[in-house]
């Protein structure tokens, strides 16, 4: 099978790979036909991870079953399916609870010893190959292939969110406590900013503030009736305030992470998080789904190689401010989201501006990365 392979920083190629099989009875075979490329790619493509050179990028994957194990019940070959980034078992501690981006059977030990947590084609998150592939392996294929209704195979470039970049945005909302009538601020509107300010609109925010510097992306916010803020003419906590009649949005969403940097290209690892806490409310809540990692194998901010950062603590716990962090457990909402899609209320494909066979990862890459005008979002086509 043909695969997007990674080289080293900056250096990807599609080449043949030995296909993906069924390895374990409860295996699920997919042929992937859409396959995004995620903000989270860059920082491995970049070589800001310990992604291993040889492995297969692709974690927001979509396809049509071709084969299932013999201990596979619920999915059938034919059947079309997206496939949630996380991959989990459904009977660990955590998957029960519904903390599926926690799997305790599926996550790889020699990260940490009691890592929790697994991906396909993701720094620290297990062998897993990705999917920017012809072919996909998906373990415990009755837990993790969440089945689509019958106009899948047309709305592709909808359902294909539902993999990662909508529940992740959904959840940023959901952590931050976003209740209907309120006001919301998001930093970034990168894929998962924009699919955020998406959900906050779904989910009867009475004001959705986009803060951002690129133009083609503050206009996507502007076109789903977010107010969009300009981080290159001014301070964007000012703007907040100012809008806000100086009191602060009720809740903030980071949907940056840690290459945060200035408009003058400057990395800032902890300058999104400490302006969402100056411009969300006394006793507001801050939802974090950009990207922080332990360590930084390159960093621009010292402090940064182990992960810390210089963090607003004092004036955070002094506004009573609550906040919650990491990965989306896409299994809590992807059934949700779905029929949001399925039934006209929701149509997260407005994000993408590219799609291109599997073939042009490369050129793809190097467009999203240089956040070149108009790569917003780019879906790979295996032409399958
Ligand atoms: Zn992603
Ligand atoms: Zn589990």
């Amino acid at each position: 099978m043909r695969a997007v392979v990674y080289n080293g920083p900056r250096d990807v190629v599609v080449q043949d790979v030995p296909d993906a099989r069924i390895e374990k009875p409860t295996d699920v075979l997919v042929r992937i036909t859409s396959t995004n490329i995620c903000g989270s790619d860059l920082h491995m493509y970049e070589g800001r991870t310990d992604f291993t050179p040889g492995g297969v990028f692709g974690h927001e994957n979509l396809g049509q079953v071709v084969e299932v194990g013999p201990a596979v019940d619920r999915v059938k070959v034919g059947d079309w399916v997206a496939i949630p980034f996380n991959i989990g078992c459904g009977f660990c501690r955590n998957c029960e609870r519904g903390l599926s981006a926690f799997c305790l059977t599926t996550s790889d030990r020699s990260v940490f010893p009691d890592m929790a947590g697994a991906a396909y084609g993701f720094a620290g998150m297990g062998p897993y190959r990705g999917g920017q592939a012809d072919l996909l392996r998906v373990p415990y294929g009755d837990y993790n292939c969440l089945k689509l209704p019958p106009d899948a195979q047309e709305r592709q470039n909808d359902y294909v969110m539902l993999a990662d970049i909508f529940p992740t945005g959904w959840h940023c909302t959901e952590l931050a406590g976003l209740c209907p009538g309120e006001s919301i601020v998001i930093y970034g509107a990168g894929p998962v900013g924009l699919m955020a300010a998406h959900s906050a609109m779904i989910r009867g925010a009475c004001m959705v503030m986009v803060v951002d510097r690129h133009p083609d992306r503050l206009r996507l916010a502007e076109s789903i009736g977010a107010v969009a803020i300009d981080d290159s003419k001014g301070s964007p906590v000012d703007q907040v305030l100012e809008l806000t009649n100086g009191i602060g949005a009720d809740r903030g969403c980071e949907c940056v992470g840690y290459q945060a940097h200035d408009p003058a290209g400057q990395e800032h690892p902890n300058m999104t998080m400490n302006h969402l806490v100056k411009s969300v409310k006394f006793t507001g809540g801050i939802g974090v789904v950009g990207v922080f990692v332990p360590e930084d194998p390159a960093p621009q901010d010292a402090l940064y190689k182990q992960g810390e950062i210089v963090f607003d603590y004092g004036l955070f716990w002094f506004k009573g401010q609550t906040m919650g962090t990491g990965q989306c457990n896409v299994k809590a909402y992807n059934r949700q989201l779905r029929d949001l899609i399925s039934t006209g209320r929701a149509n997260p494909s407005f994000i993408v501006s590219h799609e291109t066979p599997l073939e042009d990862a490369p050129d793809a890459y190097r467009h999203f990365d240089a956040r070149d005008d108009g790569w917003t979002k780019v879906v790979l086509k295996t032409g399958a």
